[in-house]
């Protein structure tokens, strides 16, 4: 990188994405297929350069959340099956047939739509049907009362011409959280998947290629729950595998520079609001990173992040384009050196619990302002 710009960037190593890739891969039954979640720019480490990793890796599919993010995939040279997870205005039906690029339908009012617009175009949409198990955001309501009415909609949306029913999927609500409950509760949505699954071949006659539930969370917790594709996101990145089963990597680190460092006498107030003062005589150094390069103002004051040699507690309020550490005991720390955030040697979970807050969040906050430099 240049060197007038360093200032705060995210290092990503796409040979650590690829690792992971190759470790989750190594758990699958065998002839399973792996789709990438890549929505959210790749969780903030670059949709393009990870899905050509993947697509080179030879994952099977790519999930994104919406038509621009499939676009970009598209224009970017990605010619794997990509799949929208959210939802997509009908009169771009054309767009998502002529890039090849399936949709999700989560109701049958939708199912309708597009139907009626692939027939006018003469062409067929794939579509994957999403199944609500018990998330209670998008997917045909199939619990309980509801289950005899879903079988019937999803019956009648898989028959509506235009449309290719390739897939069905629904989406866990806390297969990534521990305890007897959580473990009852994925086991009653997983059950609940394949029983409506089975009945709409018998009820029906409708089958499906491809049946897919499992997102990071089930993906290592429940290896039975894979079926004919396994959906994670945030394993790729390295995180989620809280018991290190898998041996993961981290792929990205978040690096700023000190750009100035004073001494301050005991009892100067540091930083918007003075809510950190020195007791001592304190070495501050200035950090040219802030809430406006995707961190947390939560976390002010709350956090250390790593240097050459140790760590430096963060202090006084995080402002948009700076905050500042203690560098008091760190002397051999200067101006120009470069500080992790997260990363390697700071774990992005020591940021993520001050700011009362979980890893996704922190990765896609990391802003457009902050260069994306691969390693590898
Ligand atoms: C985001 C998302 C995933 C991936 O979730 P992770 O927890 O990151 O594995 C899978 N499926 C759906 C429908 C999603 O929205």
């Amino acid at each position: 990188m240049d060197d007038l710009q360093k200032r705060t960037w995210a290092e990503i190593s796409l040979k650590n994405i690829k690792s992971n890739y190759d470790a989750i891969r190594a758990t699958l039954p065998h002839g399973c297929r792996f789709l990438g979640v890549v929505k959210a720019d790749a969780y903030g480490h670059g949709a393009l350069p990870v899905s050509m990793m993947l697509q080179e890796a030879g994952a099977d599919y790519l999930a994104v959340s919406c038509l621009d993010e499939a676009m970009e995939l598209r224009q970017g040279g990605i010619t794997m099956p990509i799949l929208i997870l959210g939802h997509t205005p009908p009169k771009y039906t054309e767009t998502l047939i002529d890039n090849n690029i399936s949709q999700t339908i989560s109701c049958l009012a939708k199912a309708e739509e597009y139907s009626a617009a692939a027939s006018k175009l003469g062409k067929e949409l794939k579509i994957h049907i999403k199944l609500d198990t018990g998330m209670s955001r998008l997917g045909f309501l199939c619990s309980g009362d509801h289950y005899e009415e879903g079988l019937k909609n999803v019956i009648s949306a898989c028959r509506l011409p235009g449309l290719i029913h390739e897939g069905i999927y629904t989406h866990f609500a806390v297969s990534d959280e521990e305890g007897e409950e959580n473990e009852e509760y994925t086991r009653e949505q997983f059950k609940l998947f394949t029983s409506f699954i089975e009945d709409l071949g018998k009820k029906g006659d409708i089958h499906f290629e491809i049946r897919h539930c499992a997102n990071s969370g089930a993906t290592l917790n429940y290896p039975e729950m894979a079926l004919d594709m396994v959906r994670p996101g945030l394993l790729l990145y390295g995180y989620g595998d809280s018991k290190g089963k898998l041996g993961l990597k981290p792929c990205m680190r978040l690096v700023t520079t000190v750009s100035t460092i004073k001494i301050y006498e005991p009892g100067t107030s540091v930083s918007y609001g003075r809510r950190y003062v020195t007791d001592k005589k304190e070495r501050i150094g200035v950090l040219a990173i802030g809430y406006a390069d995707g961190l947390p103002r939560i976390s002010s004051n709350k956090c250390s992040y790593a240097v050459s040699g140790g760590f430096a507690p963060q202090r006084g309020s995080i402002c948009m384009d700076m905050c500042m550490i203690d560098l008091s005991d760190l002397p051999q720390v200067d101006v120009g050196s470069e500080v992790e955030i997260f990363g390697e040697n700071n774990s992005i979970y020591n940021i993520s619990d001050a700011a009362g807050t979980i890893p996704y969040e922190l990765l896609c906050a990391v802003s457009k302002r902050v260069p994306r430099v691969y390693k590898d």
